[in-house]
């Protein structure tokens, strides 16, 4: 019985994404970094704290007609670390890949100085080193303010 519920969640799409193992409670946050919502044209499958096979918890989103873009997998890789992407097309897997915390992140998260050169008008975008991923501790590349955890858990 179970199994035919885990089905109605992962059963076979056409063409999109399937992102499984997503931390618990972070699918509508994928969702709203992916510009998803109720305009969509098409089919999406949204579970929260389901029981994986491990017997722990966590969130799986599937949506039709949707191939994530490099930068898409970037931002998702902070908001889901430990996430397995699945790039689908004609029913079958593409692409895999497990999203981890990068070394350097650019432009997706702001910087905490106002004062920052990249939060200034100039053509400059925000750059952070990754000093530490748990818990996760950036560093500007310009002003070398250090954000952490606590700040970055209402960004991401
Ligand atoms: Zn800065």
């Amino acid at each position: 019985m179970n199994e035919d519920k885990n089905k109605l969640i992962v059963r076979k799409i056409e063409n999109g994404t399937v992102i499984d193992r997503i931390p618990p409670g972070k699918a509508l946050r994928i969702l709203e970094v992916l510009g998803i919502d109720a305009n969509y044209p098409y089919t999406v499958a949204l579970a929260i704290r389901v029981l994986s096979k491990k017997m722990s918890l966590k969130d799986v989103v599937k949506i039709k007609g949707k191939e994530l873009t490099e930068n898409e997998v970037h931002k998702l890789s902070f908001i889901a670390p430990g996430a397995s992407v699945n790039i689908i097309q004609n029913f079958e897997v593409q692409r895999k890949i497990q999203l981890e915390i990068p070394d350097h992140v650019e432009e997706f998260i702001k910087c905490l100085n106002p004062n920052c050169v990249s939060n200034s008008h100039e053509p400059i975008t925000s750059s952070f080193d990754i000093i530490s991923k748990k818990p996760l501790i950036l560093r500007c590349i310009y002003c070398d303010r250090v954000m952490e955890d606590k700040y970055l858990s209402g960004k991401l």
